[in-house]
């Protein structure tokens, strides 16, 4: 008879776990609070627009690149067109712009030509850049490190070695350190922004530049949701079961071995093996009550660690935006308070690339701005919450009337995300968009790769992006094939697909 594998969780970790169960002979039921796929990866249509609510850039869009095989494997990119961008996005104080080419002869071009007196800096960053299109990330995720021998310790030790100087120098460096080095007033405060958060390592945006650079971070037609939805029937057609509406509130352990889920309207259902695919924390804390975490999974959940909260405004506008650039990072002369907290800058960004996500001759306009999780959820639940939303909604849609005049009065739906949507979706603490947010602390994690087990806790796994540092799409798609690739080692069965 089939093993029985229970998932939790419908985001791309746990529609990935799920194809690949299948894939290997094992039955899958995927138990989510939601009553669509893809979790964080999603979309939500309001009056004929499609607000997309994830990915800017899908690593593993190029053909034979890096990430591309699992894609294959998932069903998610096969007939599905990809827009590659030459820029990744334009910042500017309005004197000044810098356009952040994926190019980068282009980019050092540029940039060189904005500060002549930074060009050594510049150069070394653009170097940076070209080495990194060589770089195949997909390597460190073909299998879980705890599985891995000597042998294929060698095999990737060897892969990485071109890159551990590269990794080194800018892994460990922010791009607020990185921007404070430079002369030029403008590209000290438009470079700390480049990758939208100052704490990103360098590395990271480096890494980004390159797979846009080589066509394998592109933007799924159709937009996210339509990316998860096609994961969902590749589970589906591979004969793997969706419970929708059924919320995990309890692992059931008997003695010492995951052996079931229970639902918060009380239903047990019974497996071989639980693979939670969802909030780290809700796992190990209130799923599990606490009862399998050691000191160091103590510490990693305290707090001490950033987490990215963001406030998306999503607009649909009547008026073709087309012409203008799809991304413009603006950084304000005067910081607009956003939950309590001054913000020096909006991200704007229009979809017209992808003309399915609005009406003909209109556009969805997303404005995006970090934001303090704290702040919104002191007030959640009041009529103060409501209030804040429209005001910020208010502050930058004049900031964005003043950027592109007269838009204000064509804007005939607006949709305010803040950290509490989020939470409330997909159930991630604090309303993390990425799990733990990748900067120079949490990269060391990512490079050793955490453990995907509790001690302690017998066949159970965990999967997705509190398990990936940084998050991502491809990372917690190869984490929920890990998770099935220690399923297979602990049934003593090869893996395969
Ligand atoms: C605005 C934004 C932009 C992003 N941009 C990019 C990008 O450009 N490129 C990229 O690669 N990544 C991007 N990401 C990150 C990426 O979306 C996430 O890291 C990734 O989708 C996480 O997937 P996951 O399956 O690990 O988790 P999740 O998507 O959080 O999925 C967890 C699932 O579990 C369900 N769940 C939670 N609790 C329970 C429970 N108790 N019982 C049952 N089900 C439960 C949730 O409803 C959810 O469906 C972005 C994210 C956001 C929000």
């Amino acid at each position: 008879m089939e093993k029985h594998i229970l998932i939790i969780g419908a985001g791309i970790a746990g529609l990935a776990a799920g194809v690949y169960a299948r894939l290997n002979g094992f039955r899958a039921t995927i138990f989510e609070l939601h009553d669509l796929p893809g979790g964080l990866c999603t979309a939500w249509e309001r009056k004929g627009y499609i607000f997309d609510g994830c990915i800017h850039y899908l690593f593993g869009s190029g053909e034979g690149q890096p990430f591309n095989q699992m894609w294959h494997e998932l069903g998610a990119v096969q007939n599905r067109p990809m827009i590659n961008h030459d820029e990744y996005q334009r910042i500017t104080d309005g004197e000044h712009t810098l356009t952040v080419f994926t190019d980068p002869d282009k980019l050092h071009a540029h940039m060189a030509d904005l500060s002549p007196d930074d060009e050594p800096l510049i150069r070394q960053f653009c170097e940076g850049v070209r080495q990194f299109t060589e770089f195949d990330m997909s390597a460190m995720y073909q299998k879980p490190k705890m599985l891995m021998n000597a042998a294929e310790w060698g095999e990737l030790g060897l892969k990485m070695l071109p890159y551990l100087g590269a990794v080194t120098k800018w892994g460990m460096l922010s791009a607020g350190e990185f921007a404070a080095r430079f002369k030029h007033p403008f590209l000290q405060r438009a470079i700390s922004q480049m990758f939208s958060w100052e704490e990103a390592p360098v590395m990271m945006g480096m890494s980004l530049l390159a797979y846009m650079q080589t066509g394998n971070a592109g933007f799924p037609v159709g937009g996210s949701l339509e990316f998860a939805r096609a994961i969902e029937r590749r589970f589906l057609e591979l004969g793997g079961e969706i419970r929708y509406k059924a919320q995990v509130e309890k692992i059931i352990v008997e003695e010492d071995c995951a052996v079931g889920v229970r639902l918060y309207n009380d239903e047990v259902h019974r497996g071989d093996y639980v693979i939670s695919a969802c909030d780290g924390r809700g796992t190990i804390f209130d799923m599990l009550g606490g009862a399998f975490a050691d000191k160091r999974i103590r510490r990693m959940y305290d707090g001490h660690l950033s987490t990215h909260s963001m406030m998306q405004i999503s607009l649909g506008v009547k008026r073709d935006l087309s012409a203008a650039p799809h991304w413009v990072t603006h950084l304000l002369d005067e910081p607009v308070l956003v939950a309590g907290e001054p913000r020096g800058e909006i991200g704007v960004k229009h979809y017209c690339f992808d003309p399915s996500l609005a009406p003909a001759g209109k556009s969805v306009v997303e404005l995006i701005v970090r934001t303090n999780y704290a702040y919104w959820q002191r007030i959640y639940g009041r009529k103060l919450y409501d209030d804040e939303q429209r005001q910020v909604s208010g502050i930058m849609i004049d900031h964005l009337n003043r950027w592109m005049p007269g838009l204000k009065g064509e804007i005939e739906f607006v949709d305010e995300a803040t950290p509490l949507s989020y939470e409330r979706y997909t159930g991630n603490w604090m309303g993390s968009t990425c799990g733990w947010l990748m900067t120079k602390e949490t990269m060391p994690m990512l490079i050793q790769g955490l453990p995907k087990t509790l001690p302690g806790l017998k066949n159970f796994f965990m999967a997705g992006q509190w398990v990936e540092p940084g998050g991502s799409v491809p990372l917690a798609a190869a984490s929920g094939r890990n998770a099935v690739q220690l399923v297979c080692a602990e049934e003593g069965v090869e893996f395969g697909g």
